[in-house]
């Protein structure tokens, strides 16, 4: 068990030497969209009784805060979803050690909620995009409308957020052949966008995971015949590595847990719907702190102790093999990607 205390406050630093200063809070595991890569196609969801109260998610978040963690990163399933939700980015954005309050979503409901989040205190916001094509969409999300998310995309661009990027998970013979469309699609609306490389996560009974892979470094070579793009030390705090192009400076990210194993540098805990503090996206370890808070609803100091605790069981890293049945179940709704 390891905290230190410096100028800024206390820290989060595990049996690596990694300090942890990044909470991903996953507050739905629900979904309007069913990603071929994220889920099959009949979910079994998390009864709602089980899930952490919006107050203890921003009662965990806060306590976080507390220890150092100055970036949180709402997710899901799909976060927006989640009924009140709002009042964790009003609650979490009124903290002041928390630099950085962003959100991932599919975008469906952001032309209703853009505005809310800005003024919440949300700096960033990713949204996942895989296509610009409307039947690949609805193919690739299997019940989504490109129209919903492209006027979500737009009203963020609207609400006046410091930087918006675009995710795609990137498919071979699914959605590769668009790679520079959607780099053109963003940048030319002033956002960043990085690409995925699939994760083994959960059973999703649509297509072999190893027969889709297709490395970041492929998908570089496809870009580069369209721009140069040159390696930079950028970071925004997460697994990205950032280049950039040459002619504009605008930035294409890449995040590659097979090609390009980001585990030594890992910054990061998640927070699962139900409570779970996951310590790694690729392993099972986990704290249960839903019993902790219900335990103790009114003192903090044992949710502090069981957080500091639990940096002890946090693994040096991820186990990912494409080629053999997945060992994690979880799928990545749950997880909070
Ligand atoms: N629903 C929101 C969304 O789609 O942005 C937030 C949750 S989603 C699980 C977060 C991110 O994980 C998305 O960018 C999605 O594309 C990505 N993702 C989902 N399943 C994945 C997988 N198996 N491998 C890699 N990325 C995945
Ligand atoms: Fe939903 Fe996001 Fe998973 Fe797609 S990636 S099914 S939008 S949680």
């Amino acid at each position: 068990m390891t905290t230190t205390k410096t100028g800024t406050g206390s820290q989060l630093i595990d049996r690596f030497g990694r300090r942890i200063d990044y909470l991903r809070i996953s507050v739905t595991d629900r979904c309007d969209l069913r990603c071929v890569y994220c889920m099959s196609e009949d979910m079994q969801f998390v009864p709602r009784a089980q899930l952490l109260t919006l107050e203890e998610v921003a009662r965990i978040g806060r306590v976080f805060s507390e220890l150092g963690v100055s970036k949180i990163r709402i997710t899901g399933g799909e976060p927006l979803t989640r009924r009140n939700v709002m009042e964790v980015f009003r609650q979490l954005g009124k903290l002041d050690e928390i630099k950085d309050l962003t959100l991932t979503t599919n975008g469906s409901l952001l032309k209703k909620y853009a505005g809310d989040l800005h003024r919440a205190g949300v700096n960033r916001i990713n949204i996942s995009l895989d296509t610009l094509q409307e039947e690949r969409f609805s193919s690739i999300t299997r019940t989504g409308k490109l129209h919903r998310t492209m006027s979500g995309i737009d009203a963020a661009l609207n609400a006046g957020f410091e930087r918006i990027k675009l995710n795609a998970v990137i498919l071979k013979n699914r959605n590769h052949d668009e790679v520079i469309d959607l780099v053109e699609f963003a940048h030319d609306r002033g956002m960043d966008i990085s690409f995925i490389e699939e994760m083994p996560l959960g059973v999703i009974g649509d297509h072999d995971r190893a027969e889709a892979y297709i490395s970041s470094d492929e998908i570089l070579d496809i870009l580069s015949q369209q721009h140069e793009l040159l390696p930079t030390t950028d970071s925004t705090g997460g697994p990205a590595r950032y280049y950039r192009r040459s002619d504009n400076g605008a930035r294409v990210g890449f995040i590659s847990p097979h090609s390009h194993n980001f585990c030594d540098t890992c910054n990061r805990v998640r927070l699962t719907a139900e409570g779970r503090l996951l310590l790694c996206l690729g392993q099972e370890h986990s704290v249960d702190l839903r019993r902790v808070v219900r335990a103790s609803p009114t003192d903090d100091a044992p949710l502090r102790e069981a957080i500091i605790t639990a940096m002890d069981i946090k693994p040096k890293g991820h186990d990912f093999d494409l080629n053999s049945q997945p060992v994690i179940f979880r799928h990545m709704n749950s997880t909070g990607g």
